[in-house]
């Protein structure tokens, strides 16, 4: 049992295999019990300095990385309104490409949706192939569609874009960066690429992370109506001082000190472990059941698995709480078809096979 306080909310809390929010741990957590400080002094500008530049060295760029006080969805909406100019086209194979879809919508965008089955990738051959039907400024994709348990080839699709001319790429990341490594300054420009914390990044939720390309800006100054808020010109004027537009979470902001810190001493050991998890829970599941995605293109993030012996993804999820754990139901209209594991946060390989070994005995005693 987790160490917590007497408060009844705090007690029995299962430990998260949900594909967000994570498990946090003890010590990353504490973090954000540091002293309170201006947002608007050297000791802020110092840790800002600090973060944009492990930021950074964690995406291998030289082009700013901001730093967004709001979920995930934030950072989505950032790249639509300072990325897209008019004409946008969205790759939809999941729940979070479909929200990227309304985003551009309901920001009045011009927009344009593709469907793919959920549970398959977005491929680069198809995005070519959309691309040139029309013409368009903008493409989103969800690199990691945390629904389905889809990684698509972001590199690859980056590589098709650039065959473009001036079409810009927008990705939520928000699953996989962290999960996998994401190398920007060794791929085909991606314009806008959000991340969020409460997923591979395991931290509490409330922050986002903006890299943007060199291009970016230009684009954004032609832009009207870009907001206020999640404007990346205002982003970027703050972030030449270390600092940011308005008040940030300065509390997330120690955490992800933290955790950029505990990334970049050791990538092998953190990107390994994500794959030896995700690895385990394959491998433990084509042997019982088997895997929503398409073969080649599973999540390194959470292994999203089909229910195919029908057995009650409720009544699991309430037999794994009488051991404190906890993991996902299928999203949507895959609920009760499917059930997902999450591989990202502070869970280990052994609590991993804990987990694996009671959802065996489930299936025994049903
Ligand atoms: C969780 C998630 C989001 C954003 O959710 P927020 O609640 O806004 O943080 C977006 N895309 C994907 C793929 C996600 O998993």
């Amino acid at each position: 049992m987790r160490a917590v306080d007497d408060h009844p909310v705090c007690q029995n809390v299962p430990r998260l295999f949900i594909p967000g929010p994570v498990e946090v741990e003890e010590e990353i957590l504490q973090a954000m019990t540091r002293p309170m400080i201006g947002h608007r002094t050297r000791e802020f500008s110092v840790l800002g300095e600090e973060l944009h530049r492990n930021s950074q060295r964690f995406f291998r760029t030289e082009n700013p990385v901001y730093l967004l006080t709001s979920s995930g969805t934030g950072g989505m909406e950032s790249a639509v309104r300072n990325g897209v100019r008019e004409n946008v086209i969205c790759f939809i194979n999941g729940a979070f490409s479909e929200r990227f879809y309304k985003v551009c919508v309901s920001n009045g965008k011009n927009t344009t949706r593709v469907e793919i089955p959920w549970g398959e990738a977005v491929k680069p051959e198809k995005v070519r192939e959309e691309l040139s039907r029309g013409s368009f400024d903008a493409v989103t994709i969800v690199h990691n569609e945390t629904s389905t348990g889809v990684m698509s080839p972001l590199a690859d699709i980056a590589e098709v874009i650039s065959e473009f001319d001036d079409v810009f790429l927008l990705v939520d990341a928000i699953t996989s960066a962290a999960a996998v490594p994401i190398h920007l300054g060794d791929m085909a420009p991606i314009d806008y690429l959000t991340t969020g914390s409460q997923k591979a990044l395991a931290l509490p939720p409330g922050l986002a992370l903006l890299a943007v390309s060199e291009r970016a800006h230009e684009r954004a100054a032609t832009i009207e109506n870009r907001g206020l808020y999640f404007d990346v010109l205002e982003m970027h004027k703050s972030w030449q001082k270390n600092q940011t537009p308005n008040t940030p979470t300065i509390a997330l902001l120690q955490a992800l000190k933290d955790r950029l810190s505990m990334i970049l001493d050791d990538e092998g050991r953190w990107y390994g472990g994500h794959m030896e998890r995700a690895e385990l829970t394959r491998e433990w599941a084509r042997d019982r059941f088997e895997i929503f995605a398409e073969s080649g293109f599973e999540s390194v993030s959470l292994t999203c698995i089909e229910n195919t012996h029908g057995i009650s993804v409720a009544d699991l999820n309430e037999k794994l709480r009488e051991h404190d754990m906890f993991l996902s139901n299928g999203y949507g209209h895959l609920k009760e078809k499917t059930f997902r594991i999450g591989h990202m946060g502070a869970v280990t390989l052994d609590d991993t096979k804990e987990l694996l070994g009671l959802i065996d005995d489930f299936i025994a005693s049903s």
